[in-house]
């Protein structure tokens, strides 16, 4: 029979499973985990100046973790949805957000819709390549004078014969300057509404493809961030993506796949960024204490634990549902949106908990802090998030 001692001790220190995840999970895990703590995060320091080395993409490609949930038979894993958050939560051991970022863009953002709408031909020369590494991809959908409102963006794809004619510009575009391709996004028909979109893949060496400048910004330093103008860039008619004219609800699609992978992302770093700073709240002393044992301190810890452990339920169980098929618009909008909040929310508290400490490059919280920053605006801002998960009941 069970003592009292037995049945209410609580397990604090056991490592909790999510149902989602197998013991193969944990594997994959394990040798994603040591590869970026080993073969990445030495690096991060210099990529925060640089932006990180293309190599990351061969290499990776090379281990088989570009490719985790596409098919065998186009060289990936044929793992399921969970493989992809199992990477987007250990490349966080890399310490750079901008790594991660620029991967996610790779993996989680311009080669699904590849694999989804394209052709067989552009995934045998686009889809293959970019698992195996050897092509980096970027997705094309910000423009100077659209970003949340993409029914609004001008860049023009005109039929000319068998070839169209693109003409127009993109910003804020990761991957920009390094990749060697792009999933563009255009409008066909400016008088058909959302019926007038069509998605290309352009090759970023075509003619009239100009990379305009590496835009400077306040984290995900790591990352290449461009300004692209497209002029007359002419492209064969094999180069639509998907349905001609069904761009809009392509993109949409692509974006749900992208606020998800977001999420998960976030919630991993926060945690991380909590750890190393229970780790420092353990070891700081002020009047004669460790600092973590004053109970203002204690209960910081106490909230972030509990939105970090809330974020990651709510991105688990919906990617449960996305991984079964479903379509769930409205949780992944959530997910996205809280994971992102909570993510600045304890990034500030952990460079708080740090005092003087924190506001210093070299404790890394700063840049956590900075990294997680864009969540709440890129892949759909909060208000869009709100506004889509506020529309969802028919408001
Ligand atoms: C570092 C970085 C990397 C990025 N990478 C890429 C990339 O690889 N590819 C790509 O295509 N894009 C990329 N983006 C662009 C990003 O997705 C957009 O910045 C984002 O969607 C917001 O668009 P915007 O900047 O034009 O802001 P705007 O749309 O101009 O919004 C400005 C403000 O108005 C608010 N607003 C707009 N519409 C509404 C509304 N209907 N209701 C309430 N409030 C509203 C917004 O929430 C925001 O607060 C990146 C951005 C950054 C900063």
């Amino acid at each position: 029979m069970a003592t009292t001692d037995q049945v209410l001790k609580p397990d604090f220190a056991t490592k909790r499973k999510h149902f989602i995840f197998t013991e193969e999970h944990d594997r994959l895990r394990e040798s994603i985990g040591s590869f970026v703590e080993k073969e990445l995060a030495p690096h991060a320091e210099r990529w925060e100046e640089e932006t990180f080395d293309d190599w990351v993409f061969e290499r990776m490609g090379e281990l088989g973790f570009l490719g985790l949930s596409y098919p065998e038979e186009y060289g990936g894993q044929g793992g399921d949805y969970y493989c992809n958050l199992v990477l987007a939560e250990e490349i966080t051991k890399s310490n750079s957000g901008g790594l991660a970022m620029g991967v996610a863009v790779h993996t989680d953002m311009a080669t699904p819709p590849v694999f989804l709408f394209g052709t067989e031909e552009q995934k045998q020369n686009y889809l293959v390549p970019s698992i195996k590494g050897q092509k980096i991809s970027s997705l094309g959908i910000t423009e100077p004078d659209a970003g949340s409102d993409v029914s609004g963006i001008k860049t023009r794809a005109v039929r000319d014969g068998d070839e169209y004619v693109i003409n127009g510009s993109k910003t804020y575009i990761t991957n920009g300057h390094r990749s060697d391709y792009i999933v563009l996004v255009t409008k066909t028909d400016p008088d058909a509404g959302y019926d007038g979109f069509t998605l290309f893949l352009v090759d970023m060496d075509a003619e009239g493809v100009i990379r305009e400048k590496k835009l400077e910004k306040l984290g995900m330093h790591a990352s290449d961030t461009a300004l692209l103008a497209f002029q007359d860039v002419r492209v064969p008619e094999t180069a639509v993506l998907g349905q001609e004219g069904k761009g809009f609800y392509h993109i949409m699609w692509e974006l749900q796949g992208e606020r998800l992978i977001g999420a998960a992302g976030c919630v991993a770093g926060a945690q991380r960024c909590f750890d190393r700073t229970l780790q420092y709240a353990l070891e700081r002393n002020a009047f004669g204490r460790q600092i973590g044992k004053f109970q203002a301190i204690r209960h910081k810890f106490a909230e972030m634990a509990t939105k970090i452990e809330s974020a990651r339920q709510l991105t688990y169980t919906t990617a449960w549902r996305f991984n079964n098929g479903e379509y769930p618009v409205r949780e992944i909008s959530m997910a996205k949106l809280y994971a992102a909040r909570i993510a600045v929310e304890v990034a500030d508290e952990c460079i708080q908990i740090h005092g003087g400490a924190g506001y210093m490059k070299e404790y890394g919280v700063e840049r956590v802090w900075r990294d997680m920053r864009l969540n709440r605006i890129g892949a759909g801002t909060d208000e869009i998030m709100l506004d889509v998960i506020g529309r969802s009941y028919g408001l």
